[in-house]
């Protein structure tokens, strides 16, 4: 499965099948971040961009896609590259996030298992201190 954004993806992202995708979407998942659910500056992630089908530009379904921030948005593209944001890394991200730890911490630890569930029990017997995750982090 082809992840990496076809070549002419910017040219794709001002077209009108996209401004409408892009109101469908916000119209029918909420207008906020998948991950922290900040209202501003949302973008939309493709979760893949082809399937079995081929390229799923100009057919997304609101399924294929997720409503970041900026910030949650380049933060796992800056770490994570085009690795797959699966609704597993989303629902510990939030999770880590609820808990109190750093936002870019969080998004550093939701791929090492082991490492995540040891942060989580640290947090949750030592859910005051707030350092915690900083001094545990890898
Ligand atoms: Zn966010
Ligand atoms: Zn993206």
């Amino acid at each position: 499965m082809k992840k990496q954004a076809p070549s002419n993806y910017q040219e794709y992202l001002k077209s009108e099948h996209w401004s409408e995708t892009k109101e469908n979407y916000y119209a029918k998942k909420g207008y906020e971040c998948r991950i922290c659910t900040s209202d501003k500056k949302l973008n939309l992630h493709h979760r893949q961009y082809s399937d079995k089908e081929g390229s799923i530009l100009n057919r997304e379904k609101n399924f294929h896609l997720y409503g970041l921030c900026s910030s949650c948005h380049s933060l796992w593209h800056n770490l994570y590259g085009d690795k797959k944001l699966t609704l597993k890394y989303i629902m510990r991200i939030r999770r880590l996030l609820e808990m109190g730890a750093v936002k870019k911490q969080a998004f550093c630890l939701v791929t090492q298992g082991e490492a995540y569930r040891n942060i989580l029990k640290a947090i949750k017997s030592r859910n005051k201190t707030g350092t915690v995750v900083e001094r545990l982090s890898p």
